[in-house]
């Protein structure tokens, strides 16, 4: 099959890959030609696992090929991805859609025959339809089908979430474009991938309503970990207690600082939106992100307690220590990341933060300028009052805690991931805090 991938981002460039590893033939368009420039010189835009390799390969075999004319690109094509961003149209909330319309009018004129349009981009009910709509206007002449195909894949561990998804799910009643899909994921079909047919809009909404029951899972052991703070409890083992209960699970139930990244926070929030048009509250989606917001805040405050300051006073001068600020580890994405909030509250209290990132430094300097950016954990802590876990990176698993607080002005770690036994913590001399134990 002929397949374009319209944007290639953590979605488009993931997706593109792993379907031409599959032998499908793929070509990559973005609009960003410094993207385009790198990835022909074999240079990943991103960070991503493993994503390096499998371009490699695939474009080593002329399976996977990339540009910035899209118009080209989509001639000739069987299927026409959209995989640009939806990121919170500023001031309101809704899904900005503008690129996925933008990509729309481009696809239209530059269609040569039959077509399957696919939205991957996660788009609120009803966008297909205005797809369709765009693509009837231009009055192209040629048979064209407009089917949602959300993506549920992860930063981090994307290119295997790609080729062994839980699920695929399509929406279209078009038997044309069905087969298309088929014919498109017939490789993990036959990896027992379950593949759900669906109506365009209940697709659009199963993707909204996966995230959003994912971000209500994470607030809701957030909460409870609060609880736990204030009664005595273990949030760690609240999780495992419930998690065990296969109706439940034990995935999602880790507490933290409260989840962020490109998606939860801006999905969570164009399904108001979306409730909000229709007149049918979602209540729990909207305490949900009640809830995550006030979090986001509270652990600058919980970090400010742990240097002795109250509110943001007391604290002015200090220096604290992060490690990792990517909103997960094994990214570099920092869109919507805890830490963006947590570095801002420490800086309005007048307190210097120094950190580390594996690998969303980079990302990380356009949109905090005021820290100094380390090159490694021990260089970070160095002459700080308090270091903060962040990010749960793996090199931030086994510190030498010896060091870490021989290196430090005061022991003081702020663990918002529970990555560390307390007990191991405090032997090395730490006034250790962490989250709901
Ligand atoms: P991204 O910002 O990394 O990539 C989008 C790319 O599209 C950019 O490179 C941009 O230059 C390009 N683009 C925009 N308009 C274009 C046009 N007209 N022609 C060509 N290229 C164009 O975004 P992303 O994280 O890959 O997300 C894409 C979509 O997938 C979003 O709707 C997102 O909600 C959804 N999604 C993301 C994830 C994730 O983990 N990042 C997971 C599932 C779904």
């Amino acid at each position: 099959m002929r397949i374009t991938m319209i944007g290639s981002g953590y979605v488009g460039l993931v997706s593109g890959a792993c379907f031409s590893d599959f032998g499908h033939d793929v070509i990559c368009v973005d609009k960003d030609a410094s993207k385009i420039a790198a990835l022909e010189a074999g240079k990943m835009p991103i960070f991503e696992p493993g994503l390096d390799k499998l371009v490699e390969t695939n474009v080593a075999a002329g399976r996977l090929t990339f540009t910035t004319d899209l118009k080209s690109a989509v001639a000739g094509a069987d299927a026409v991805f959209i995989a640009v961003g939806t990121p919170s149209r500023r001031g309101d909330g809704h899904a900005d859609l503008s690129y996925v319309f933008a990509a729309s009018k481009e696809i239209a004129e530059a269609v040569t025959g039959p077509i399957v349009i696919v939205t991957k981009s996660t788009v609120p009910v009803g966008t297909g339809d205005k797809v369709e709509e765009i693509m009837a206007e231009a009055n192209t002449g040629h048979e064209i089908a407009v089917v949602s195909n959300p993506e549920f894949l992860r930063e981090g561990a994307a290119i295997g979430d790609f080729k062994r998804p839980d699920r695929i799910v399509i929406g279209t009643e078009d038997e044309r474009a069905m087969q298309v899909m088929r014919d498109v994921y017939r490789p993990l079909h036959l990896n027992h991938s379950p593949i759900l047919f669906t109506g365009r809009r209940t697709s659009e909404l199963i993707k909204y309503a996966a995230n959003a029951f994912l971000a209500t899972k994470i607030t809701f052991i957030n909460e409870i970990a609060d609880l736990c703070e204030a009664v005595g409890a273990n949030v760690q083992d609240v999780s495992r207690g419930i998690g065990l209960d296969n109706r439940i699970g034990s995935k999602f139930l880790h507490a933290g600082p409260g989840y962020g990244g490109s998606c939860f926070p801006k999905d969570t929030l164009a399904l108001l939106k979306t409730s909000e048009d229709y007149d049918t509250p979602v209540h729990i989606v909207e305490a949900v992100v009640r809830v995550n917001d006030n979090r986001k805040r509270a652990m600058g405050r919980k970090v400010i307690k742990a240097l002795g300051g109250i509110g943001s006073d007391g604290v002015k001068g200090k220096t604290v220590a992060m490690l990792g600020l990517t909103f997960k580890p094994n990214t570099d994405d920092m869109r919507d990341a805890p830490s963006l909030s947590i570095v801002q509250s420490l800086i309005d209290a007048g307190v210097k933060v120094q950190a580390h990132d594996p690998e969303g430094m980079e990302p990380a300097k356009a949109m905090m300028p005021d820290i100094t950016y380390c090159g490694d954990a021990y260089e970070a802590v160095a002459g700080a009052d308090a270091v903060v876990i962040v990010t749960e990176w793996d090199v931030y698993r086994a510190l030498d805690l010896k060091r870490v607080a021989a290196a430090m002005n005061a022991p003081v770690m702020v663990d918002l991931r529970n990555i560390y036994p307390p007990s191991d913590v405090e032997r090395a001399g730490f006034a250790y805090s962490s989250i709901g134990r």
